[in-house]
């Protein structure tokens, strides 16, 4: 009779070697959690062990190295953190105020954080979660700190659309942010034309539903492009093959997550008003 496969270990972790020569660091990450998580990686995982169990040697069985030499460190850690919590932290979420250009600055460092860690989830395949996707927390992270707050920096389009495929969500909802909310002389014309293309298109297909006379137009363009966008958060998902169940779930995750970031959001405000008030207090002493 063939022996049946040992159950898998729950507890085993896979050592990744993250980073360049310059900085690279060890991280030991739970197998299961890498295997839940992404196809891609759990392939890597199996042909790894394979590879080890084939080894005469004992301790080349025992651990299996993942190549991640591509990825810098900080953000392979925030990845991570968000594989033991299925959830982004809440500093990547929160808005900044913009008030001063290094305000502006650290805003821009944080989307760009974000960018990077939806083009991880690509890269990597991150998608095996039905409901607790990579990518759909970054670009609920995007329309969450757009909500209230400014459009992405002018650069981060740009960046999107240098790394990113066409028919990636992300693209899809930076070309609307391009076309609705970022003045033309200033992006457009820096742009690859497979993404201006996409712009042309979000435009085209607002002034088809809206139908607006070109001054009406310009007048309201911004006032209602924020309803537009934030009006459905799930038409910035990718729900195209998913069954109406599916829909409903990440419908409810999402809204969940609205209303806990909007409270978190909250108390970093008043923190920062109580911070105000006692440094004008100290002013007047
Ligand atoms: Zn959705």
């Amino acid at each position: 009779m063939a022996s049946s496969a040992p159950p898998p270990d729950e507890t085993a972790t896979v050592h990744c070697s993250v980073g360049s020569f310059h900085y690279r660091v060890d991280r030991h990450v739970s197998r299961a959690l890498l295997v839940a998580c992404s196809t891609s990686l759990e392939e890597k995982i199996k042909f790894a062990e394979s590879q080890a169990t084939a080894q005469p040697c004992q301790e080349s069985k025992q651990s299996i190295t993942l190549d991640f030499s591509a990825t810098a460190p900080q953000l392979f850690d925030l990845f991570t953190t968000w594989l033991d919590t299925i959830e982004l932290p809440s500093w990547l979420i929160q808005r900044e105020d913009t008030n001063t250009d290094e305000r502006l600055r650290q805003k821009e460092l944080r989307e760009r954080e974000l960018v990077a860690l939806y083009t991880f989830a690509v890269e990597h395949d991150v998608d095996k979660h039905d409901v607790d996707k990579l990518r759909r927390d970054v670009i609920n992270a995007f329309l969450f700190r757009f909500e209230k707050g400014p459009p992405p920096a002018e650069s981060i389009p740009m960046l999107v659309a240098a790394i990113l495929d066409r028919e990636e969500p992300l693209i899809r909802f930076m070309a609307y942010m391009v076309a609705l909310e970022l003045p033309p002389s200033s992006v457009w014309e820096r742009l690859p034309f497979g993404f201006v293309a996409r712009v042309c298109d979000a435009v085209n297909k607002l002034e088809g539903e809206h139908r607006l006379e070109i001054s009406e137009r310009l007048a309201t363009r911004e006032a209602i492009a924020k309803v537009r966008i934030l009006a459905d958060w799930c038409k910035w998902h990718e729900h195209e093959g998913d069954d109406r169940e599916k829909q409903l779930t990440c419908a409810e995750e999402t809204k969940k997550w609205r209303m806990k970031w909007r409270e978190v959001q909250i108390k970093v405000d008043q923190e920062k008003e109580t911070d105000m008030d006692s440094e004008g207090s100290k002013a007047f002493l």
